[in-house]
């Protein structure tokens, strides 16, 4: 290319671009169409209190297997189905399918299910999880919604709002992979969150005895706890992480250590079973 034109530079990168903005179209229709298909899934990891060593509850993970291009992990296409606006139907999905799973499990379990900033900020979301609560016949009390601080990034006022409707219905609400993004501590006290879920790269690094990571992690239980919320540490993939954010005062955990996101048949088979009643 002549360097008349200008900008060569940009123009070697433009092929790339190119080619990353054609994979993501074809993602894409391929995601509409698995949609329609059937081909998405619901696993469910647990998540266990430290102190009793029980499971209190799953945390629902979408999973997308293509016929062709074999599983897509959701880190790659959840964005793309949230630029797509494609995330309300397939978290609608996974939601109704989530409490449907959820509502033959003991009374004491809870369902955590992730919802994206663009889900919380559509009119009828509200409405959604009470018709998915309804057809379910889940208890409100036994669902947990995971939002990300990306929530507040365009409409906060709108946010907190939706936010506290959903509490007025009796759900619980978590704060998910804090301390990644733009954390802003004003939102803590505005809303009523009832976990803080640490996010695994702390337990990581606190793992490796990195200062700083322990200090976060101590940190975030000392404000959880002032302000009347609890912690739970993710991916605690071994025993020596599990002391660790057991001796920092984490709740709850979740990670390979305990469990791997499965299906839901063999999430049910984890629970203790019902006592025997004598039959007269
Ligand atoms: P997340 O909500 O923070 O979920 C936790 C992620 O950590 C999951 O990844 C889980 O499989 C992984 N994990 C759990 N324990 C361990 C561990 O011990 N070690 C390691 N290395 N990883 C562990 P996954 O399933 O790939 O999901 C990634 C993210 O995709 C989720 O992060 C969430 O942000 C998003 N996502 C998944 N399902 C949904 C969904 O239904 N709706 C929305 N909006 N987002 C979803
Ligand atoms: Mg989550
Ligand atoms: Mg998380
Ligand atoms: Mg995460």
């Amino acid at each position: 290319r002549a360097k008349g034109e200008g900008g060569g530079r940009h123009c070697a990168y433009e092929p790339q671009l190119h080619a990353q903005a054609e994979e993501r179209r074809q993602l894409e229709l391929a995601l509409r169409e698995a949609l329609e298909k059937d081909q998405l899934h619901v696993l469910y990891q647990p998540v266990v209190d430290v102190a009793e060593e029980r499971i209190v509850g799953f945390e629902a993970l979408v999973r997308w297997t293509h016929p062709e291009m074999g599983p897509i992990s959701p880190v790659r296409f959840i964005p793309v189905a949230e630029e797509a606006r494609l995330i309300g139907p397939i978290g609608e999905w996974v939601l109704r399918t989530a409490c449907q799973e959820a509502a033959g499990w003991p009374d004491d379990v809870r369902i955590a299910v992730n919802v994206s900033a663009e889900q919380l900020a559509h009119p009828s979301f509200v409405a959604a999880v009470v018709s998915a609560l309804a057809q379910s016949g889940l208890d409100a009390h036994r669902l947990e919604l995971e939002v990300t601080e990306s929530v507040f990034m365009t409409d906060d006022a709108g946010a907190l709002k939706v936010l506290d409707q959903l509490l007025a219905l009796g759900i619980q609400l978590s704060l998910d992979d804090f301390g990644t993004g733009y954390s802003s501590l004003g939102y803590l006290s505005r809303t009523r969150f009832n976990t803080i879920k640490i996010d695994r790269s702390f337990v990581v690094g606190a793992s490796r005895n990195t200062a700083e990571s322990l200090a976060i992690i101590r940190a975030v239980v000392t404000l959880a706890d002032s302000l009347g919320m609890v912690t739970t540490a993710e991916g605690v993939e071994t025993q020596a992480e599990l002391e660790m954010v057991r001796r920092l005062g984490c709740k709850k955990v979740q990670g390979y250590y305990f469990g791997r996101p499965m299906l839901g048949g063999d999430a049910v088979r984890l629970f203790p079973m019902p006592t025997q009643r004598a039959i007269g």
